[in-house]
């Protein structure tokens, strides 16, 4: 492989190459190259990438989206499913207890006339 400082745009044969495209492999210069994604591509490569990968990242950002959404959705269900059983085991007990200790009040009513 040649170094990157003696190979030339290829869009510009006298402009000196600072970026290769790693998706064409071609060399350019700095006025031919974009920074897409935390990459320098060429701007004929970005056209084809934006148009045939943006719709479809869209639509997986908005199923990514919607997954978590449900993930979190059942995990707050089930911690709230759980607390509530834990709830509802809790006061039954308790409340059975009471009941059951709590003595019955006797007819007082028929007794004063
Ligand atoms: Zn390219
Ligand atoms: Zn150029």
């Amino acid at each position: 492989m040649a170094a990157l400082s003696e190979q030339r745009c290829r869009n510009h044969a006298q402009r000196e190459a600072v970026a290769r495209c790693p998706e064409c492999r071609r060399f350019f210069c700095r006025e031919c190259v974009v920074e897409h994604e935390d990459r320098m591509i060429c701007t004929s490569c970005l056209r084809t990438l934006t148009a045939r990968e943006t719709p479809r990242r869209r639509h997986l950002r908005i199923v990514w989206r919607l997954a978590q959404c449900a993930v979190s959705f059942i995990i707050l269900w089930v911690a709230f499913l759980m607390l509530g059983r834990a709830l509802l085991n809790i006061p039954t007990a308790t409340h059975e207890s009471t009941l059951w200790s709590m003595p019955m009040e006797p007819d007082l009513g028929e007794e004063d006339e």
